[in-house]
């Protein structure tokens, strides 16, 4: 078993900068979620400020 926890990963790939709710980028995108996978790392989910008020969200705290 691998710890899914790697730091390294946290800040690459698409994430920050994007809005999973309006599916486009975004200056104001925040981690609201993180779904837990089975097998992997979880999946982030980000919220632009528009989308959290919308949506009523709120950032994503451990
Ligand atoms: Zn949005």
């Amino acid at each position: 078993m691998r710890k899914t926890t790697d730091p390294v990963h946290t800040h690459t790939g698409p994430g920050l900068g994007w809005c999973h709710w309006h599916k486009g980028p975004s200056g104001t995108a925040v981690l609201v979620d993180v779904i837990e996978q089975g097998s992997g790392p979880g999946r982030q989910l980000y919220a632009c400020a528009p989308c959290r008020e919308q949506r009523r969200l709120t950032p994503y705290c451990e």
